[in-house]
């Protein structure tokens, strides 16, 4: 590789050069935890919810003060988790409006997304939730069959999913996401297929479909070893990711990212900020920000978090300074996820640097091989480099 010398220690200090910026909530309860679950989160916590909003906008104020969100207004705030809808539609309210409040806020429309869970809320819940100023909701449907949302441990049956769908649309969400998962135990390409063509009978605006990965220390880490979780094979997964472009196309989704399906103007905002490497503030035990250079990750304990935020003590777990080269590469691997790639020309703004001449034959093979191509300024993945993007990425990183 031909690293060339890059000028300054962080050289991405414009970014998109938008002057924009991400909030992103982490919830962290849930009902209980689903066995291939690896997001920071804790069964129940009911007693401490109260204690964790007034820490959240304890950091809220640190982060000002702390002046690394100087100069940025926030396009987009994003409330995850977790099940952020285990919190009272009041309490997200007021998370909401306090934000609003402390942050400066762009002036076109902020996107204003909050995750559910289909057996945590009900039309009155969601109703609440669209008055409060949420303009985009995410449900955490993932089958559309019993069988599959038994064997992954959900807390709701694909009936309600659907009538969360319907209540949704009832409360006023005009711009709707549905998480699907494919690759589950006992799922066939069959299945996914029915979960897939019921899921566009209810016209969602955006899907966000994840193949299941297996994380070290879940409960399906433990069954993989002891040979007891039984998941579709490698053919049926292919099957699976084919049956999605053939049913997403037809029902005139666009994929513009390796996982994600949108109607026109529907994309997700606060993800693509992401993607596009971008300034976010991560707000909440074991949320992750990224703001000048640097990327923190707060404390996965809410209990000390709370304790943290209340003594005036810090609260990160790690902070990381970002050097110019790890950043342009971070930049180069985020983008590619995307259908429409990076711009070549945006990249040598941001870091100064010929990235086909920094990445040499490295990214000669990875054309020759059909996995990468360039047009008209932009670097992208092909078809072929979308399925294998996690080899693709690893040869960049
Ligand atoms: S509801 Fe979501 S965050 Fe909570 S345990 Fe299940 S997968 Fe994890």
């Amino acid at each position: 590789m031909t690293a060339e010398p890059l000028l300054t220690p962080y050289a991405d200090v414009a970014d998109s050069g938008d002057g924009g910026m991400g909030l992103y909530l982490h919830v962290p309860f849930c009902l209980r935890k689903c066995p291939y679950c690896s997001f920071f989160s804790v069964a129940g916590g009911n007693g401490r919810r109260w204690d964790y909003i007034r820490a959240v906008e304890g950091q809220v104020r640190r982060i000002i003060e702390s002046g690394w969100t100087e100069g940025r207004q926030a396009a987009t705030i994003f409330v995850g988790g977790g099940t952020p809808s285990l919190l009272e539609p009041e309490q997200l309210a007021a998370l909401l409006a306090y934000f609003r409040r402390h942050f400066p806020m762009a002036a076109e429309e902020v996107e204003t997304s909050v995750e559910v869970n289909p057996a945590t809320v009900g039309g009155a819940e969601l109703a609440r939730l669209c008055r409060a100023g949420y303009n985009r909701i995410s449900i955490g449907v993932q089958s559309l069959v019993d069988r599959e949302l038994r064997e992954i441990g959900r807390p709701h049956t694909a009936a309600e999913a659907i009538r969360t769908v319907h209540e949704a649309r009832g409360a006023g969400f005009a711009n709707l996401n549905m998480d699907l998962m494919y690759g589950l135990p006992a799922q066939t390409v069959a299945s996914w297929e029915q979960t897939l063509v019921a899921a566009m009978e209810l016209e969602p605006d955006h899907l966000a479909v994840y193949e299941l990965t297996i994380e070290e220390g879940t409960p399906f880490a433990r069954r993989r070893q002891q040979g007891s979780l039984c998941l579709p094979g490698e053919d049926e997964v292919m099957e699976m990711m084919a049956v999605t472009a053939a049913r997403t196309a037809q029902a005139e989704f666009s994929r513009y990212e390796i996982s994600n399906y949108a109607r026109p103007g529907k994309q997700c905002r606060h993800n693509i900020n992401y993607w596009r490497n971008g300034w976010y503030a991560g707000l909440g035990p074991g949320a992750v920000s990224c703001l000048a250079g640097r990327r923190c990750r707060a404390i996965e304990d809410i209990d000390e978090f709370c304790r943290r935020i209340g003594s005036g003590k810090e609260w990160w777990s790690d902070i990381e300074e970002l050097d110019a080269e790890a950043r342009l590469r971070e930049t180069v691997i985020m983008g590619l996820r995307m259908t429409d790639g990076i711009s070549m020309t945006e990249i040598a703004r941001r870091f100064n640097v010929d990235i086909l001449a920094y990445y040499g034959d490295i990214l000669l093979r990875l054309e020759e091989q059909g996995l990468v191509e360039q047009s008209n300024d932009r670097l992208r993945l092909s078809p072929a480099g979308m399925v294998f993007a996690n080899q693709v990425m690893a040869r960049l990183v």
